[in-house]
């Protein structure tokens, strides 16, 4: 384990929800006591408030799932960063897959998004990965490093105080997850590339996301470049969600 990175565990809820199950969910985060991880959740934009004022003084932080990349303006239906730090979001997603091919965003406006949340002092969490498609052809490497690459280029000297999760498409709810190894190998790549960006790339965590569980989540969180997870699915039930915290032990 890298001393110099605290394992984290962020919990995507996705388009789930409603005020009752999120309070029960929420009180059970919050009386889980202390965890050996910082932990998150990110929750739909009208459930932020909730998870704001539930987990105040707890240890685990919140954040929101997307956000636009403009600051203000004509922009129907969207919510700024600015916005979201109005009230304490201490994490954004950014480039989800689902956003990436349901929404049709492109590696410039995920970048762009990135950019917006650092300006708010909002920390993204800047999702790449590939289809299975592009796995069976071969071109992992290629996909995941030029989604990064368009990031790196967008933040310049900003690029080490962002969060990067590695979800392969094919792993995202499918019940199919990457193998420690594999999913190590594109992290370690993913760092290589971030070495030749930044000083900071030591420091900056890496994580995991696709079908982690509470049963697979400590071999993928002891590889030497997976610094945590983030989790769709298993973050929906709170004994799951705390088991693959404490799996980060
Ligand atoms: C996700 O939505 O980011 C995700 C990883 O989902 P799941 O854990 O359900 O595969």
């Amino acid at each position: 384990m890298n001393e110099a990175r605290r394992k984290l565990v962020v919990g995507n809820w996705k388009m789930h929800g409603t005020h009752a199950a999120n309070e029960a969910l929420l009180e059970a985060l919050k009386s889980a006591g202390p965890l050996p991880c910082d932990a998150a959740v990110c929750v739909p934009f009208p459930y932020l408030a909730q998870a704001a004022e539930r987990l105040a003084r707890s240890a685990i932080e919140w954040g929101a799932q997307d956000c636009s990349a403009h600051s203000q303006g004509a922009y129907t239906g969207e919510v700024s960063v600015g916005m979201l730090a109005d009230f304490g979001c201490r994490y954004v997603i950014v480039g989800h897959s689902e956003r990436r091919a349901l929404h049709g965003e492109s590696d410039q406006l995920v970048a762009d998004k990135a950019r917006a949340a650092l300006a708010s002092g909002v920390t993204p969490i800047v999702c790449v990965g590939e289809t299975l498609a592009e796995r069976e052809a071969d071109d992992t490497e290629a996909v995941v490093k030029r989604q990064l690459s368009a990031v790196i280029h967008t933040l310049a000297h900003c690029t080490g105080e962002m969060i990067v999760a590695y979800e392969p498409v094919w792993a995202i709810g499918t019940g199919r997850t990457a193998s420690p190894e594999q999913a190590q190998a594109v992290h370690a790549l993913l760092r290589a590339q971030l070495r030749a960006a930044t000083p900071q790339a030591d420091r900056m965590r890496l994580l995991y996301g696709g079908s982690v569980k509470p049963d697979n989540a400590a071999s993928l969180f002891a590889q030497p470049d997976i610094d945590g997870g983030l989790i769709g699915g298993a973050s929906l039930k709170a004994a799951d969600f705390l088991s693959i915290c404490r799996a980060s032990a």
